[in-house]
C-alpha cells in the first residue's frame, strides 16, 4: 500500500445507536436497563432492538413470537415513526452546525464533509467527534457513534467499529493497522456470499482486501469491489451526495415569552425569526417564492397572511420587505399578541434556478454571501453574535446571555 497523507480528504460518518429504541428511551427513562424491541406496524416482526436484546439472540426481522421466546422480559413497543422523524430532524440540524456539506444517508445516519472544519472550529477531529456525541446526547437524548477517515467507506467502518457512543478517527497513516482488526464481512457491501468467496482466497480482513492484487479483487467482486478496494486504500471514489430532499416549507416561529401589544417589540421578534429563516434557507441552499407571516393572539388564534415574492429568493432584504408589508397588514394596535413567526414555502434549490432567473438574482448574490459569512461567525462564536439591528433590540427584553452584540444589519 502506498503511503497516504493523513488528511488529504476528511469524511465523517455519524450513526445513531439503536435509533428507534434510543428514541423510545429518550422519552421513557423507565425503559433504560431493560431489553427493548420495537415492532413493525402490524406488530409481527422486530424492526429494532436494544443491545441487550441483541446479545440474547434477537435479530432484526425476527418474528415477535421467536423474540418473546428468547427474551420474555423484554418490552415490546409499536413504532411511532413521526416521533422518530422529529428526533432525526433534530439530529441532522445539530450536524449541520458543524459542516454544511452533509449527505443524509438514512433516518439516523449522515456523512459529513470535514475538510477545513478543524481550522474553522480549532479542534481536532477527535474533539469534534466527541463534542458532536455530547451535544446530540444533551439536545436529543440519544447516543451516536462517529467515524472520521479519508473516505466514506472507511468512515462508515470506523463509526461501526466502536459502538455504542464512540468516536473513531483513522488518519491515512493508520488505515492499514485499523483494517487489520476488521473482518471482510464487516465491510459495507460485502454480504455472506462474497465473504465466503474472499475467504477461499485467504482474504479474511479488510486489510487483506486492501492489500490484495487489484486484478484479483476485480475478478472476485467486479466493479463494486474495485470501488471498495480503492476506498479502503484511502482513495476517494464515492463523493458525498449533499443535495438533501427539498422541504415543503421552512418555518421559524416562537412565543414571545410575554403578552404584548408593543408594535416595536413584535416587529423585533419577527425580524429575529426572519433572520433565522433566511439564515436557514441560505445554509441549505434553498430559495422561497412565498412567505407567510403570522401573529398569535392572546386567545392562541393565529392571524396570518401569505405574501408572494417576485421570484424565488433567499435575500434577507427581499424577504424582510414582504415580512414588513405583511406585518403592517396584520398588526392591530388594540390587540395583545403572544407569538409570531415566518414560514417560507414554494421552496426550490438554489442550483435549480433557470438562467434568466439567475440574472435577476445576481443582485442578491452579495446578500447571500453576507449571510453565509454571518452564519460562519455565528457558528464559530455562538448564535446571535451577529444579528439584525431590529432583532438586536430583543437583547433588552431577553436574558443577558450576551455581553456584546454587533447590529450590522438593519432588517426590519
Ligand atoms: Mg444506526
Amino acid at each position: 500500500m502506498r503511503p497516504i497523507a493523513d488528511w488529504h480528504n476528511a469524511i465523517a460518518h455519524i450513526d445513531a445507536d439503536c435509533f428507534y429504541v434510543s428514541c423510545e428511551m429518550s422519552r421513557r427513562p423507565d425503559l433504560k436497563g431493560r431489553p427493548v424491541c420495537v415492532l413493525s406496524n402490524q406488530g409481527a416482526f422486530v424492526i429494532a432492538k436494544s443491545y441487550d436484546a441483541k446479545a440474547r439472540g434477537v435479530t432484526t426481522a425476527m418474528s415477535v413470537w421467536d423474540a418473546k421466546k428468547l427474551v420474555p422480559d423484554a418490552v415490546f413497543l409499536t413504532p411511532e415513526f413521526r416521533f422518530y422523524g422529529q428526533l432525526s430532524d433534530k439530529l441532522f440540524s445539530i450536524l449541520r452546525r458543524y459542516s454544511p456539506e452533509m449527505e443524509i444517508y438514512s433516518i439516523d445516519e449522515a456523512f459529513m464533509d470535514m475538510n477545513g472544519i478543524r481550522t474553522l472550529w480549532r479542534k481536532s477531529f477527535r474533539q469534534l467527534g466527541d463534542e458532536i456525541r455530547d451535544v446530540v446526547k444533551r439536545e436529543v437524548g440519544i447516543t451516536v457513534s462517529v467515524g472520521v477517515a479519508n473516505t466514506r467507506t472507511l468512515a462508515k467502518i470506523a463509526s461501526e467499529s466502536n459502538k455504542p457512543d464512540g468516536t473513531t478517527v483513522v488518519p491515512g497513516k493508520r488505515i492499514q493497522r485499523f483494517l487489520a482488526d476488521v473482518s471482510v464481512g464487516d465491510i459495507p457491501g460485502i454480504g455472506r456470499n462474497r465473504q465466503a468467496l474472499l475467504h477461499k482466497f485467504d482474504v479474511r480482513t479488510a486489510a487483506d482486501l486492501a492489500q490484495s492484487d487489484e486484478a484479483l479483487i476485480h475478478r472476485l467482486l467486479g466493479r463494486h469491489g474495485m470501488v471498495l478496494w480503492q476506498e479502503l486504500n484511502g482513495k476517494v471514489v464515492q463523493q458525498l451526495e449533499v443535495a438533501p430532499p427539498i422541504p415543503k416549507s421552512v418555518a421559524r416561529t416562537a412565543s414571545m415569552g410575554q403578552m404584548s401589544d408593543d408594535r416595536t417589540l413584535i416587529a423585533a421578534h419577527l425580524s429575529h425569526h426572519t433572520h433565522r429563516l433566511v439564515s436557514d434557507l441560505v445554509a441549505r441552499g434553498l430559495l422561497a417564492e412565498r412567505i407567510s407571516v403570522f401573529l398569535t393572539l392572546e386567545s392562541f388564534e393565529r392571524s396570518g397572511i401569505e405574501m408572494r415574492l417576485d421570484y424565488p429568493t433567499n435575500s434577507l432584504k427581499k424577504i424582510t420587505e414582504v415580512v414588513r408589508k405583511a406585518f403592517m397588514l396584520l398588526y392591530q394596535p388594540a390587540m395583545l399578541y403572544r407569538g409570531c413567526g415566518t414560514i417560507a414555502s414554494h421552496i426550490r434549490k438554489t442550483s435549480g434556478v433557470t438562467h434568466d432567473l439567475f440574472g435577476v438574482m445576481q443582485s442578491d448574490q452579495r446578500q447571500t454571501e453576507l449571510m453565509l459569512t454571518i452564519n460562519r461567525i455565528n457558528r464559530k462564536y455562538g448564535h446571535h453574535m451577529v444579528t439584525s439591528a431590529a432583532a438586536s433590540m430583543l437583547g433588552k427584553h431577553r436574558s443577558r446571555e450576551l455581553r456584546f452584540r454587533y447590529p450590522v444589519l438593519s432588517a426590519c
